[in-house]
């Protein structure tokens, strides 16, 4: 049997028709459950299914589809006793888009189809208005010109501006019928000069134009555009609903609106809307005229305001969750036009859920109360706004770290700390940032870069930190005291407003909204605690005391990943680590070691105290050691134009002998280890001498030392036997030992197919996914981002960028067969993930069902790791969201 491709609302369907988007489309689905199952005022219509537009996009027009829509439209005509083009008393009807999710760039509606130069004095016949039936149908000409015929709307704006001026009125609805008459005259011929054919008078004609048009929408440059940004996959295919019209422009006893069950914004109970007294669909939102609230119905239409009180009542228990919806009154009579499960502001989903775990009439459970909040509610408690969406963007970049942020702007870090102790409020803009400028970073609200990807120095430090950043703004150039962006030039002390969650830089002061979770945030996050407890744990990185006391607060469980690396940077300890850099001897090394020793002590101390009782996994020293060395350009240049001091020389030597052609893929990790024997020895000495202290204190100090990059066995055989030795020794000193796990990082693809044969050494694995990915994929990922991410994502080459969300096909498979392999040695081998995928809601979906035992984030994704961590547990539910796989 061929396929069906029309369903009119009322179509008995074996499943629930609101959960049929797939097939009818978000709006036809709820249109038809309205109407089939809820039995409410809907005028009568049928939706062409997504099948449809599908057979359009490859076979052009479906064979079969004009019999069944006539055969349908045959249906409405004999419901409402009126004929499509009949002049006497014609049907019309809309002609309405609707995809699976609502997607702006989608063609719009088009109203009062059917009508033409004959059935419009039908129309004013059959209702004595000849304002109305002029009125509809120059509205239909316009829409159909622009929205079919793809023609300027400001063609049409300007001749019906000119008749009110002529009428004298602002009022759409004052304009007399000879004008109106006109108009649509004077719309007919603009339709005819502009396309090159007459304004079709057919309405079968109509129609089909206006379904072909919904069908190409679907690839229009603006819908594409919308579903890359949003994940929506672009084979999915639109509906398209043909609705019988009413009419809220009939007269004063008519009206349209729009209403939610609850408040949208706030999530406070009780309808929320707006209401327009004698106008047509779209009025309402396109804020040509002031709306009324929707308690203002209570006065002039006391029982539709009942009714419609008593249908939002029967919607939410139905949808069990908020809903907006399109209304329309005509001539005293009310009618459902759309309805679906609203959406709402972060405070208001929390609120709602919460709320609504405790109805009485009907509730949901916590499972789906903790399952109805995004990544996205959270972050938008978590960080400041804008509070206006309409600002002066003066440039764009990417989105590194997330929240606003309002400062004078300062172009070096030391100009930027000054100016934050004298009390101001300060943006640090630089080309990028690097270890040097932390002061100046710490002392900013935020941080603006023109170079630089996601994994830039000034985008990982901002994101560790939660303060707002935007970096690789590339269409800004910095010069020492001020910046030019496109016309706009900004100088040192100028303000400017950044937004770190969608890139934005805005000149002058924007309004922020404050950060300030509502109480059912933590009621939220309570409930995830509970759903995924014993499941997937969630840690935090962080590499100092303060970062780990944070993460506490956000509830993190202990750290999965303390860089050691940036105690190493600091001004004090760089001389002392460029000094075992440089060392010729082993003594001279050895002191070196020993001076870092002692500093690198305090620091774990820091941390162990901050995270007493939980436990903290320490990674060895990781980044080749290149990184702990002037830049050799530099020096070159000091050495051809000031020459160098004797201390730089021998620095410039040891730089040109640690250069790495390819520090990805260079002398780092455990191989480091491996050339500078004492190293690790020295650091797990200092852990351990720190853990010491804190057990004398009273503490309750947990180890896991983590050896990075290992990809054999016997790599990691030899490290273990170095930290085992250090523990050891400082542990004969010890009253009781700790029981200290060592275990390694998996961060390359051998190490993932060697699993079984490094877990033999090995108490833990924590899956490095940057790496993982980079090595996967083959993905430089500070060339690659900035260069043709973007490109790979518009083609569809990639869903998603790897590196925010994990390639699920390529190193997941590599991250599930690693944990497989590993287990298979050691079942009891405890997984992990550190690295920015374990704050990623898909990705930590992902890693539950590879077994792992917590994931790993920034302190700031905490909360969002909590919540995700327990929607994994609870399994992806058919959620409203798209999905989010990266890659084919
Ligand atoms: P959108 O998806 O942009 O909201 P809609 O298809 O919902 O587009 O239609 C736009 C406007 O036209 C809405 O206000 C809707 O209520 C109104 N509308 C659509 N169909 C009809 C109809 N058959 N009768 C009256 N108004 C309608
Ligand atoms: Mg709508
Ligand atoms: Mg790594």
């Amino acid at each position: 049997m061929a396929t069906r491709y029309v369903f009119s609302f009322e179509h008995k369907h074996r499943k629930p028709p609101m959960s049929m988007k797939d097939l009818l489309g978000g709006k036809g689905a709820n249109l038809a459950e309205m109407t089939s199952v809820l039995g409410l005022p809907v005028p009568p219509g049928f939706t062409i299914t997504t099948d449809a537009c599908r057979a359009y996009m490859t076979g052009g027009w479906p064979d079969g589809l004009d019999e069944e829509v006539a055969q349908h439209v045959n249906g409405l005509e004999k419901a409402m006793g009126k004929r499509l083009g009949d002049p006497a008393d014609p049907l019309l009807v809309s002609v309405r888009s609707g995809a699976k999710f609502s997607m702006p760039g989608m063609m719009d509606t088009v109203l009062n189809l059917g009508l033409n130069d004959e059935s419009v004095e039908g129309l004013a016949k059959q209702t004595d208005d000849e304002r109305f039936a002029y009125d509809s149908y120059r509205r239909f000409v316009a829409m159909y010109g622009r929205i079919v015929l793809d023609l300027e709307g400001s063609l049409f704006d300007e001749p019906f501006e000119a008749a009110k001026q002529l009428a004298d009125t602002t009022n759409d609805a004052e304009v007399p019928p000879d004008l109106l008459r006109y108009l649509v005259r004077a719309y007919k011929e603009i339709v005819h000069r502009q396309t090159g054919k007459p304004f079709p008078q057919d309405p079968q004609q109509q129609l089909r134009g206006a379904i072909e048009a919904v069908f190409r929408s679907w690839n229009g440059a603006r819908a594409v555009a919308y579903r890359v940004r949003e994940r929506i996959p672009h084979d999915l295919g639109t509906a398209v609903n043909v609705q019988t019209m009413v009419f809220g422009n009939r007269d004063d006893n008519s009206g349209t609106g729009v209403g939610f069950t609850r408040d949208p914004a706030t999530g406070a109970h009780g309808a929320y809307g707006d209401f327009l007294l004698n106008a047509q669909g779209e009025d309402v939102v396109a804020g040509i005229r002031n709306t009324l609230p929707l308690s203002a119905l209570q006065e002039g239409f006391p029982k539709i305001s009942r009714q419609l009180g008593q249908i939002f009542e029967r919607l939410e228990s139905h949808y069990r969750d908020m809903c907006d919806t399109e209304f329309t009154i005509e001539q005293g009579r009310l009618w459902m036009l759309q309805t679906r499960v609203g959406k709402r502001t972060g405070v208001a989903a929390l609120r709602m859920a919460v709320d609504m775990t405790k109805g009485r009439k009907w509730k949901i459970t916590k499972e789906e109360a903790v399952q109805r909040i995004t990544a996205d509610h959270l972050d938008s408690v978590l960080h400041p706004q804008f509070a206006s969406n309409k600002l002066d963007v003066i440039a764009k970049g990417l989105a590194a770290s997330p929240g606003a942020a309002v400062g004078r702007v300062y172009f070096t870090a030391n100009e930027a700390a000054d100016a934050a102790d004298r009390g101001e409020q300060v943006i640090l803009v630089r080309t990028e940032t690097s270890p040097e400028d932390v002061h100046g970073m710490i002392a900013s609200e935020g941080i603006l870069t023109s170079r630089g990807g996601l994994v830039s120095h000034a985008a990982v430090v901002a994101r560790g930190w939660g303060k707002p950043a935007v970096v690789g703004a590339e269409s800004i150039r910095i010069h020492p005291n001020r910046f030019v962006a496109g016309e706009v030039v900004v100088h040192e002390g100028d303000t400017i407003s950044i937004n770190g969650t969608t890139g934005e830089v805005v000149l002058g002061e924007v309004e922020l909204l404050a950060a300030e979770p509502p109480a059912e945030f933590r009621t939220i996050l309570g409930w995830a605690d509970e759903i995924r407890k014993g499941r997937l744990a969630v840690r935090a990185n962080a590499d100092n005391g303060p970062d780990a006391a944070n993460a506490r607060q956000f509830g993190a469980e202990g750290i999965g990943l303390c860089r050691t690396e940036h105690m190493f940077l600091g001004e004090d300890r760089l001389p002392i680590v460029r000094r075992m850099i440089l060392a010729d001897t082993e003594l001279e090394e050895e002191s070196a070691l020993e001076q870092l020793r002692v500093v690198q002590k305090a620091d774990f101390e820091e941390i162990l105290e901050a995270m007493d009782g939980l436990p903290v996994t320490v990674r060895l020293l990781d980044p080749p050691l290149h990184e702990f060395l002037p830049s050799t350009e530099e020096l070159a240049i000091k050495q051809a134009t000031e020459g160098l001091t004797a201390e730089e020389e021998e620095l410039f030597e040891a730089a040109k002998q640690w250069h790495e052609f390819n520090p990805m893929l260079g002398t780092r990790g455990v191989r480091l280890g491996v050339i500078k024997p004492g190293l690790y020895a020295m650091q797990v000495r200092a852990l351990m001498e720190a853990a010491a202290e804190r057990v004398k204190k009273g503490g309750d100090p947990i180890i896991e030392i983590m050896i990075p990059l290992t990809i054999t066995r016997p790599e990691l055989t030899m490290a273990r036997e170095w930290c085992e030795q250090a523990i050891a020794a400082a542990q004969r000193k010890a009253a009781k030992p700790l029981a200290v796990t060592i275990g390694t990082m998996i961060e390359t693809p051998r190490a993932c197919l060697r699993a079984d044969d490094i877990a033999f050494d090995a108490d833990f694995f924590s899956f490095g996914t940057n790496d993982l990915t980079q090595m996967t994929l083959g993905f430089s990922r500070d060339d690659v981002e900035g260069r043709m991410m973007d490109a790979y994502i518009q083609h569809g080459l990639l869903k998603r960028n790897p590196f925010e969300s994990i390639d699920e096909r390529g190193v997941g498979e590599l991250v599930k067969l690693a944990a497989h392999r590993g287990r298979k040695t050691k079942p009891g081998l405890k997984l992990g993930v550190c690295g920015e995928h374990g704050g990623d809601p898909d990705s930590i979906a992902l890693f539950h069902e590879a077994g792992l035992d917590y994931v790993s984030c920034s302190p700031f994704r905490v909360p969002i790791a909590r919540l995700a961590a327990a929607q994994a547990v609870l399994g992806r539910g058919s959620g409203g969201q798209p999905a989010g796989s990266s890659t084919a």
